[in-house]
C-alpha cells in the first residue's frame, strides 16, 4: 500500500476494493486499527490541532475520502487512484460482511438513524446483521456505558459518526478499550444510507461535486467551506516549496 503525505498527513493510494481487502485483513488479524477517511477540511483541522493531526499520523489506514484530496495529490504530483467515499466503504464493508458474517457495530447519528441504516443494509444485502447500534453522544460522561455496550456486542468493526474531529479523538481515546479491529470515523454515512439526507445522484459524484450537492441540500454547513481557500494555500505551498 503506497502511502502519501498532503500537507504532512498521510493519504493511502487505495482503490475502493482495496480499502475493503484492507479492512478484512485488519479483522483477520485482530488487533485494534483506527481508519480515517480524510477530507480537505480535516487537512486544515489538523494544521492548527496538534491531537487531532497526531491521531491522522497514527491512523492504520487513511482513505481519500473527499475530491479536493484526491485532486491535491495531481497537482502535488502523486496521483491517488481514485476518491473513495466513506459511506461506499460502509455499505461495500455491508456487502462483505453479509457474505463472511462479519458484524458491525453503528455508533452515532441522531436517533434511530444508525439502525435503520443497519436495516436498510439488511435489505441490501441478504445475510448482513449488525452486532448493535446507539446513537449516543461523543461526551466524556457516556463514554464508559458506550465501550461496556461495544465490548458486550464484540463487533468486528466499528463505524462511529459523530463527525469530524469528535469522532477520530472518541475513537482514539478509546481504540485499545474497545478491543475491535477496525474503528473507523464516518461522518454522515448513517444519514446517507438510512435515507435522512439525500445524496448526490452519481453523475454529480462522478464529475466532483458532490460537496456542492451538499452545500446545496444542507446550506447552514457552508462555514465548513471556508477551509477550501486554508487547504488551497496548504496545498500549493507543499507545492512549490517542493
Ligand atoms: N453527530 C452526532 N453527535 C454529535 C455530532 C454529530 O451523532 O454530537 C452525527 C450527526 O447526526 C451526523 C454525523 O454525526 O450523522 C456527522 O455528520 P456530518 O455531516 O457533520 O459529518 P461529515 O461527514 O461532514 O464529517
Amino acid at each position: 500500500m503506497q502511502r502519501l503525505y498532503i500537507a504532512g498527513l498521510p493519504v493511502d493510494n487505495v482503490s475502493s476494493e482495496e480499502a475493503i481487502a484492507v479492512l478484512e485483513s485488519f479483522i483477520l488479524e485482530g488487533s485494534p486499527h483506527l481508519v480515517v477517511t480524510l477530507n480537505p477540511e480535516m487537512v486544515v483541522r489538523a494544521s492548527h490541532d496538534a491531537e487531532f493531526r497526531r491521531i491522522v499520523l497514527s491512523a492504520s489506514l487513511v482513505i481519500p475520502d473527499g475530491i479536493g484530496i484526491v485532486l491535491a495529490s495531481r497537482l502535488l504530483g502523486t496521483p491517488l487512484k481514485e476518491r473513495v467515499a466513506g459511506v461506499d466503504t460502509v455499505e461495500r464493508f455491508a456487502a462483505l460482511a453479509a457474505k463472511k458474517g462479519y458484524r458491525p457495530f453503528f455508533l452515532g447519528a441522531a436517533p434511530g438513524v444508525a439502525q435503520k441504516a443497519a436495516s436498510t443494509l439488511a435489505q441490501r444485502y441478504p445475510g448482513f446483521k449488525a452486532a448493535g447500534f446507539y446513537s449516543g453522544s461523543p461526551s466524556p460522561a457516556e463514554e464508559e456505558t458506550i465501550l461496556k455496550m461495544v465490548r458486550e456486542a464484540s463487533p468486528d468493526a466499528l463505524f462511529v459518526a459523530y463527525g469530524s474531529p469528535a469522532q477520530e479523538k472518541w475513537i482514539a481515546r478509546n481504540l485499545h478499550r474497545l478491543g475491535v479491529p477496525v474503528a473507523m470515523g464516518v461522518g454522515g454515512a448513517f444519514d446517507f444510507i438510512a435515507g435522512v439526507v439525500p445524496r448526490a445522484p452519481k453523475v454529480i459524484q462522478k464529475v466532483g461535486l458532490e460537496w456542492l450537492f451538499r452545500l446545496l441540500i444542507q446550506p447552514w454547513r457552508w462555514r465548513r467551506q471556508l477551509a477550501l481557500p486554508v487547504f488551497c494555500f496548504l496545498v500549493l505551498r507543499e507545492k512549490f516549496k517542493g
